[in-house]
């Protein structure tokens, strides 16, 4: 049998399959081909030496910021992707009806990493750091869902950001318009939530099963458990009722505290995505790597932390044909070295927790094609600290 590829001898962790353990992955034109024991590698153009290393569906991550150059946080997809295992980037409501003509062109199109998108119900996107929904005129669900009716092959739901800044004076109306816009289009809403107003009550009684709370561990007022730690009644049910709760670490979402409350009360996130962009990007949350990694040192598993960002992030953008390596699936397909160590990771408080080992890449490959190592953009005048 021939192989463009064979990565032989690594540790397959592919949760959407349940293939869990040592295999060889056979990859041939651009598609996973075969996933066995022991696969003959006589005839394989090339052969990569996995052994000691994890092999895993490429990363699927849910909530990232990859309009470079036209918005306030958007960083380069492709040279974090060939150094992370990121394959499919949800770029999540930097563009919104105004500026995603340039998203399309300018990041889709040319993007050798996958990038899908959610529209932002403000037409002017993440232009600028904050206020986006401070001006109603901005949240036209007519034009929004226009837009998406137009790119269906990009877009894959609706974003507003909904915090005592982004809708400063505005209330809870620019959520229900993003309601609306998402309703009709049939698609999901992501809400990014932090300080209110308004209250998390109120945000999440608009939202519906299959939607996205993104920032679920965030330590801000807007939080998911109580001054004790315990997770609130109303959230617990929106959950068990099919909402989605997705990390986006971000700048200013990841709280130890609110993540390890949670833990210990058995309630692991659905989804874990970055929030990576022009500010993260500088640490304390770095990259998809270091944010998996973290969640390693709060107990979960590799299998576990896979999970939530390949299979799991595939399934909330509806794209279940990603994040797996199954045969006939894209070969998308990320290797990582559990590196041991001391290493001190900080939540978006600088609060620190030490652990004994992180998740690096060593090789990330797209559609059967490794991804070369590229030169970053320096960051924004305006990102520096
Ligand atoms: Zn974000």
């Amino acid at each position: 049998m021939h192989f463009d590829m064979v990565i032989a001898g690594g540790e397959v962790i592919d949760p959407g399959t349940g293939r869990i353990g040592r295999f060889d992955v056979g990859i041939r034109d651009g598609r996973i081909a075969a996933v066995d024991r022991a696969l003959p590698t006589g005839q394989a153009a090339q052969v990569v030496d996995a052994s000691g290393q994890f092999v895993t569906p490429g990363l699927v991550d849910l909530h990232t910021h990859v309009y470079w150059g036209a918005t306030f946080w958007g960083i380069e997809p492709d040279p974090v992707a060939a150094r992370t295992g990121v394959t499919t980037w949800l770029d999540v409501g930097s563009s919104g009806a105004y500026n995603f003509p340039g998203f399309r062109r300018w990041v889709v199109e040319p993007s050798q990493s996958r990038v899908y998108g959610l529209l932002n119900i403000s037409s002017i996107g993440l232009t600028a750091p904050t206020y986006e929904l401070a001006n109603l005129d901005y949240a036209d669900v007519a034009l929004a869902t226009t837009v998406i009716g137009q790119n269906r092959d990009v877009l894959v739901g609706v974003k507003a950001r909904i915090d005592a800044l982004t809708t400063r004076g505005t209330g809870i109306e620019p959520l229900r318009r993003a309601r609306e816009a998402a309703d009709r289009v049939g698609l999901p809403l992501m809400v990014h939530v932090g300080k209110g107003p308004p209250p998390l009550d109120e945000i999440i009684s608009l939202m519906r099963p299959g939607d996205i709370l993104t920032h679920c561990f965030t330590g801000h007022s807007n939080r998911v458990v109580d001054e004790r730690g315990r997770i609130l009644d109303y959230v617990k049910r929106a959950w068990e009722e099919g909402l989605i709760l997705d990390i986006g670490h971000g700048s200013g979402s990841f709280s130890f505290a609110t993540g390890e409350a949670m833990l210990a009360a058995g309630y692991k996130p659905d989804v874990i995505s970055s929030d990576i962009h022009q500010l993260s990007i500088q640490g304390p949350m770095f990259d998809l790597p270091t944010t998996l990694s973290k969640f390693l040192a709060l107990g979960m598993t590799v299998p576990e932390v896979i999970e939530r960002a390949t299979v799991r992030a595939a399934r909330a953008m509806g794209k279940p044909e990603l994040g797996t390596l199954a045969v006939g699936a894209v070969a998308d397909v990320a290797l990582f070295q559990l590196e041991p160590g001391n290493y001190t990771f900080h939540d978006v408080f600088m609060v620190p927790r030490s652990a004994k080992e992180r998740l690096v890449n060593t090789r990330t490959l797209r559609a059967g094609q490794v991804m070369a190592p590229t030169l970053e953009q320096p960051l924004h005048t305006w990102a520096h600290r």
